[in-house]
């Protein structure tokens, strides 16, 4: 069997890092939840002030910045800088910024490099937006998540519910529909599905069903000589 790198593409909400989680644990690779690493850098561009337009701030400020996943508690956590950040990265002031942050190439050029490197040995499953068409465009297995959108806001509401934050259902749906026209309109690396990414609707399947087709396309992708 292949240690092939899976990519996962597709729009906000859509249960992409769910399927990258429970297909990594199911197959014993590496998950790398790329969009943890634009809010991540956003958190840090809102807490220093750093005014996005300002090519030179951007710069310097990508200087000052470490990303690390550490697995706490059997959980994948996201450190900046030494310091945990995995619940602040996911509330709405980050949700509501990291678009346009992510529209930069800067930071684009810089996380990308980042993310290249962590594939480099392949078995990972990374999910994001541009993972099968930029990071790694000969991923032996690229999936496309695609839900519908009362689906994908009634899923993150329920989400947001759980840990405690109340929005109202338009709020959420207006983020949601924000970051897809932000995420697919940019110019630098837009996300779109890669021509030969296999297209999953989940809007009717639960959690293990959406894993076992998944699991099933790895497993006939493994199989494949390289
Ligand atoms: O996956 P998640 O919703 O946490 O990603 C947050 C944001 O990060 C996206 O809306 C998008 O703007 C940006 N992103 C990106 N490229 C990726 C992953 C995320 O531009 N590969």
């Amino acid at each position: 069997m292949r240690n092939i790198i899976i990519a996962i593409d597709g729009y906000s909400s859509c249960g992409k890092s769910t399927l990258a989680r429970d297909l990594a644990s199911a197959l014993r690779f590496g998950y790398v939840d790329s969009g943890a690493m634009y809010r991540a850098v956003t958190l840090y561009f809102l807490n220093h002030s750093i005014d996005y337009d300002d090519r030179a701030a951007v710069i310097e400020a990508l200087r000052h910045i470490r990303i690390e996943f550490r697995n706490i508690n059997h959980q994948n956590r996201t450190f900046l800088n030494g310091q945990d950040v995995e619940d602040d990265i996911r509330d709405m002031r980050v949700s509501s910024a990291v678009s346009p942050v992510a529209a930069i190439p800067e930071v684009r050029r810089a996380l990308v490099q980042q993310q290249k490197a962590l594939g480099q040995t392949g078995g990972i499953v990374m999910d994001g937006r541009d993972i099968g068409t930029v990071v790694f465009p000969d991923a032996e297995l690229k999936i496309f998540l695609t839900a519908d959108p009362d689906e994908r806001v009634r899923r993150r509401q329920l989400e947001l519910t759980a840990k405690g934050l109340e929005l109202t259902e338009e709020s959420v749906r207006e983020n949601l529909l924000e970051r897809d026209r932000i995420d697919s309109t940019r110019a630098d690396s837009p996300l779109r599905q890669a021509d030969d990414a296999i297209v999953i609707d989940n809007t009717l399947l639960n959690r293990q069903e959406q894993l076992e087709l998944a699991l099933q396309l790895a497993h006939e992708t493994m199989k494949q000589p390289a």
